[in-house]
């Protein structure tokens, strides 16, 4: 079974689209999410242009703020400022990465926890790991939505996840746990992966190394979710960090790249903006 992010985001953004509709009548006016997007990296401008499509499906205000690259870090942290103060602004997202001159933890931390529509504002992380009603990371939270929808049983299951980054393997390995499985975070320093990776009866996998997961790391039957944004060295096309034709059909559930994990993530940036526009009402 293929799990298409496509469509199952299709179908959460139309509900939701039903749902931010009420929200005139009910509250005055719709959520309003703010994009920061410092210089003109070509991948950077595509997730900013597919955040500000989703919404305009889904019916929430997008506002898109470029700025040089050539920005100051204290101008940007003075943008921030603003919008935490703006009380017509619900979400802020600044788009990463930033330019090496501006400390990427400081930006983070300056958005107000209430706006923080990514889930990383360190008081986020923190309640995510404490079990407190937070904002959750976009793509974990897409992960678990994804598993769920395709009927996974994720209680005692053995899960491994590759890849222990802050805004996807660590996040993601937590709401895993949360959700009762027994969980082994895999790294570049984990031995014999493939050892590990055979005995995951889900595998999620988020390292950034095109088709780097192949057939014989992959057990019949396992589940397995693809995070990876990569082009194939040799045609040049969007692919995941998993070999999918060679593991798809040993796979029970797998995830395409493109149009599997990437769109649900933007799905849940829609809910997440929803949430805190709820949230401060
Ligand atoms: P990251 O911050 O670069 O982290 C990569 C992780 O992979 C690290 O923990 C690293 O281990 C591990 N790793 C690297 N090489 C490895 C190897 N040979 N064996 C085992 N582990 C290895 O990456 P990220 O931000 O989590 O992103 C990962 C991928 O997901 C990228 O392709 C990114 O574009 C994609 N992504 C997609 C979405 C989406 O919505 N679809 C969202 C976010 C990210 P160490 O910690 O030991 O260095």
């Amino acid at each position: 079974m293929i799990i298409s992010g496509k469509e199952l985001s299709a179908r959460l953004k139309a509900e939701m689209a039903e749902q931010v509709k009420t929200f005139p009548a009910k509250y005055g006016r719709v959520p309003h999410l703010v994009v920061i997007l410092v210089g003109d990296n070509p991948a950077s401008v595509s997730y900013v242009t597919g955040k500000a499509k989703a919404s305009a499906e889904v019916g929430i205000r997008n506002t898109t703020i470029r700025r040089p690259e050539s920005i100051s870090e204290a101008e940007l942290l003075g943008l921030i400022a603003e919008l935490n103060a703006d009380p017509e602004v619900d979400g802020i997202l600044v788009q990463l990465p930033l330019p090496k001159h501006i400390d990427e933890s400081k930006v983070i931390e300056a958005i107000d926890q209430a706006k923080d529509v990514d889930g990383f504002h360190p008081l986020n992380v923190a309640a995510l790991w404490q079990k407190q009603p937070c904002t959750l990371p976009c793509t974990p939270k897409g992960i678990i939505k994804m598993l769920k929808a395709a009927g996974v049983e994720i209680a005692g299951k053995r899960a491994v996840v590759i890849g222990r980054s802050n805004i996807v393997g660590l996040p993601v390995s937590k709401l895993l746990l949360d959700a009762n499985a027994t969980v082994t975070m895999a790294h570049s320093r984990t031995r014999n992966l493939a050892e590990v990776t055979r005995q995951a009866e889900i595998l999620v996998v988020a390292i950034g190394r095109p088709k780097f997961v192949t057939a014989d790391m992959v057990s019949e039957g396992t589940v397995v979710i693809d995070v990876g944004v990569n082009r194939d060295p040799e045609t040049g096309k969007l692919c995941g960090d998993v070999d999918f034709a060679a593991i798809e059909p040993k796979a029970s559930v797998i995830t395409p790249v493109p149009g599997g994990v990437g769109p649900m993530t933007i799905c849940c940036l829609m809910e997440n903006t929803i949430e805190c526009f709820l949230r401060s009402r």
